[in-house]
């Protein structure tokens, strides 16, 4: 789908000289990265709204500086706190779910940047997308557990969706001006995270802190330990998949440790493109906010000067299995990545808390594929019932783990 917007699509606002933005998720490492961005071209955006789970004070403090006209506390418990500290200045105060749905479909939106971490995520970006507005998606969540159904709404509403995750702003980079049929395959890199080297016979013993220090990219925890998997690669697969129309056959992944090759696109004239730069996400955050355009920005560069080598290996996949298990369920097709999201999202909250270990994490996954139904055209209201069906498997099955 995207290659057919860097050909046919208008660009974004070109009639509108100020983007108004609904940041969700405004509070997290890709939201705030996302708020540097507006204060880097303060002319070119209007910020409409702002949302967060928990953290009440980063958005009382982001809220007293951008100014939007309502803010999403998802926690209702601290919903008190943000009105009072936001009442003086007039900011309508929103809390919960059908807050975050409502700040997704505002009217006066162009742009919804959909930054929140996980199936948390899919509702307003469902909404987003049914409002017709422009999604800048980070939230790759969204696609692996309903790809099919978000494409059919973008078709029906006419919604544009532009990738952030900096590997699939790598290949929309890479396709603009392209002919759509031109592509033969679509190579994603990965760092390999922080365990790369390390020996998989002392993975049982890998700690949460160890987990939490990716060596490239500062992150979410989420997305750190998905990293520290490979399970990150393993969803990003399932997010070019439909992002970019291209069935899994064709979409394999490479190892670059230095994070400097974002992905390639191989062509059917044998050529290959590929897009580069340091891994700084406010780079892909900003192409989302300005493509078609480039913008000029005072982000670092590579010293193009200095020698240097760039690294390539294939990824391990016995010592990585969450890359495998991904690829199975796009396979297996239907409610599979649901599946394989939920149990991955609940077998990482488990790690993060202590409760099982890292090795635990694949095997959580593998055992949910193998026994939670798949019904092929899912709904919303299905994969709802999907996801929270998954988790009680995931938690039942941990009940017997003992570390
Ligand atoms: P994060 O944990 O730093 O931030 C998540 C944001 O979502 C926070 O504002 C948090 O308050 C909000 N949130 C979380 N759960 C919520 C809930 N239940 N209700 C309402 N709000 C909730 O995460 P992140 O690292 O910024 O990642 C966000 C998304 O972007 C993820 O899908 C991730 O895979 C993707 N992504 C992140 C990066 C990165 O560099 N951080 C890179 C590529 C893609
Ligand atoms: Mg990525």
């Amino acid at each position: 789908m995207c290659p057919k917007r860097a050909e046919n699509q208008e660009p974004v606002n070109r009639e509108v000289d100020v983007q108004r933005l609904s940041v969700l998720g405004s509070t997290g490492s890709i939201g705030t990265q996302t708020l540097d961005i507006v204060r880097l071209f303060p002319d070119r955006f209007e910020v409409c709204a702002l949302t967060a789970g928990t953290n009440a004070d980063l958005l009382i403090t982001q809220a007293r500086e951008f100014l939007p006209e309502c803010v999403v506390i998802g926690d209702a418990r601290r919903r008190k706190q943000v009105e009072e500290a936001l009442e003086p200045l007039g900011i309508r105060v929103l809390a919960g779910r059908e807050g975050l749905c409502e700040a997704a479909a505002l009217d006066k939106v162009d742009t919804v940047v959909a930054a929140l971490v996980g199936f948390a995520g899919l509702e307003s970006v469902i909404e987003a997308v049914r409002a017709g507005k422009n999604v800048a998606l980070a939230n790759k969540e969204t696609l692996v557990v309903a790809g099919q159904l978000v494409t059919h709404l973008l078709k029906e509403h006419r919604g544009t969706l532009v990738p952030v995750d900096s590997e699939h702003s790598a290949i929309f980079q890479c396709l603009v001006g392209e002919p759509a049929n031109s592509v033969e395959s679509l190579i994603l890199t990965a760092s390999g995270g922080p365990f790369r080297t390390r020996p998989a016979e002392t993975f049982g013993s890998i700690t949460r802190a160890e987990a939490l220090a990716h060596p490239n990219w500062s992150m979410g925890a989420k997305i750190t330990i998905d990293s520290a998997t490979m399970m990150n690669k393993g969803l990003e697969v399932v997010e070019a998949r439909w992002l970019f129309d291209i069935p899994a056959e064709r979409i394999s992944v490479l190892v670059h440790p230095q994070s400097i090759v974002h992905s390639f696109v191989v062509f059917s004239d044998g050529s290959a493109k590929a897009q580069l730069g340091l891994p700084d996400m406010r780079v892909p955050i900003q192409y989302a906010l300005s493509y078609p355009e480039r913008w000029p920005a005072p982000h670092e560069r590579l010293d193009w000067s200095e020698a240097m080598h760039l690294h390539f290996e294939p990824p391990d996949r016995a010592k990585f299995p969450c890359l495998d298990l991904a690829y199975e369920a796009l396979g297996a097709g239907g409610s599979a990545p649901a599946i394989l999201n939920a149990a991955n999202e609940q077998a990482v909250a488990l790690f993060l808390s202590d409760k099982i270990r890292f090795t635990d994490i694949p095997d959580a996954i593998d055992r949910a594929l193998g026994s939670v139904p798949v019904q092929e055209h899912p709904d919303l209201a299905y994969l709802i019932a999907c996801d929270a069906e998954t988790r009680r498997v995931v938690l039942e099955h941990v009940r017997t783990i003992t570390i």
